[in-house]
């Protein structure tokens, strides 16, 4: 049988407690094959260009972040094996007979793709949110991902992309970018002051995207003074240094909070983007807030949170809004025009300072061991596999 290299967690052969990191495994490559299975009608195989490694995977690598949601999956599909990875762009290279039908897309496309699963059949589907379906998988959690050569997925989550637009490698990026073009279309930002909690690749898309969408003042807070440069050159207008909280700290940090004051002559920040996702971070963007305005939670971690004050959020009369995944497909639409618009500089800046030209930042599957990827991963905010 032909196989291909993946990325792997196995709940058996490595285990959640006892182990880390992914471990590269020789799996069975995938088939598109209608007589064995009837959906495979409306499935695409491609072959995997580039992809991408996010948050999510920092956070199952540590293996700090949807341990229920891998474990009932698998259990459920009767397999220990999950292929990791949710972020790629690659070309259709087999497709179920209905896909040109229903989705207009060919064997030789070039294409990225939405990483939710969705049901197509439940209430929040019917009515175009299907962000939140109530019964969807996540490639690279709840269903098998994209850290191999070739992977089998539904044609509907496939989003067209054109190289002489955007090109290949911050294309394997539309996902995580859609995350952050989600956020940022949550409120209207324009005129207002922004403070964004967590540099990573999402949050500092968010800086990127803020200051297109109209913000007179990005704020960028993390506690990593590289990123803090890095968002600097994105294009931040201040940065703060956040004092490293210890692990399970559920208070707001007082000297954010007063260099919050000071940069917006004391009135706090119109929005909050919560991009990191500790308990501590998630009360600093109460804290920092000004009454009557916008808190966005993206950051994602497991377990129970402690807000002290939480009285504040009423008294104050904030809006919370909790954000996940993207629009499909109108925040895709929204993400490339932002990208393909050269004149706004975001493509540029997400391949030149975020990707850095793929200097160091891109490793060719091949050559993938453990030590060498966390190396890469705690060198750089964002790093693509070439498969
Ligand atoms: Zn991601
Ligand atoms: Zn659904």
């Amino acid at each position: 049988m032909k196989t291909i290299s993946a990325l792997t967690f196995d709940t058996k052969l490595d285990g959640w407690e006892k182990s880390r990191g992914f471990v590269k495994r020789e799996i069975p490559i995938p088939m598109v094959d209608e007589k064995k299975n009837p959906r495979d009608a409306v499935a695409v195989l491609i072959q995997v260009q580039y992809a991408g490694v996010c948050g999510t995977d920092r956070g199952i690598w540590n293996r700090q972040v949807f341990y229920e949601l891998i474990h009932e999956s698998l259990k459920r599909e009767k397999k220990t094996r999950r292929i990791l990875g949710h972020e790629f762009v690659g070309k259709v290279t087999a497709a179920g007979s209905q896909v040109e039908n229903l989705y207009g897309v060919k064997v030789g496309d070039d294409v990225s793709g939405d990483s939710h699963i969705t049901c197509g059949r439940c209430f929040q589907c019917r009515v175009r949110e299907d962000e939140v379906c109530q019964d969807q998988a996540i490639l690279g959690i709840s269903a098998d991902g994209v850290f191999a050569k070739y992977i089998k997925i539904p044609a509907k989550n496939l989003w067209q992309v054109d190289f002489s637009r955007i090109r290949a490698e911050v294309a394997a990026m539309l996902d995580p970018f859609g995350n952050a073009v989600h956020a940022c279309s949550k409120v209207d930002l324009r005129g207002k002051r922004v403070a964004i909690l967590g540099c990573g690749p999402i949050g500092m898309f968010t800086i990127l995207l803020a200051r297109a969408f109209g913000a007179v003042k990005v704020i960028a807070v993390d506690p990593n003074k590289p990123n803090l440069r890095m968002a600097r050159s994105l294009g931040a207008h201040e940065t703060i240094l956040l004092a490293r909280p210890p692990a399970h700290a559920a208070y707001a940090d007082k000297a954010l909070e007063e260099a919050i004051e000071k940069f917006t002559y004391k009135k706090g920040v119109d929005v909050t983007f919560e991009m990191a996702g500790p308990n501590s971070s998630v009360n600093n963007a109460f804290a920092i807030t000004r009454g009557g305005g916008h808190v966005v939670l993206f950051g994602l971690k497991d377990g129970d949170f402690v807000l002290p004050h939480f009285n504040r959020v009423i008294l104050k009369g904030l809006t919370v809004h909790g954000v996940i995944g993207r629009q499909i497909f109108a925040t895709w639409q929204t993400s490339q025009r932002m990208l393909s618009d050269k004149k706004n500089g975001i493509q540029d800046k997400i391949w030149r300072i975020v990707l850095k030209e793929g200097k160091g930042t891109i490793l060719p599957m091949n050559l993938y061991n453990p030590e060498k990827f966390e190396e890469m991963m705690k060198k750089y905010p964002k790093i693509l596999i070439k498969m």
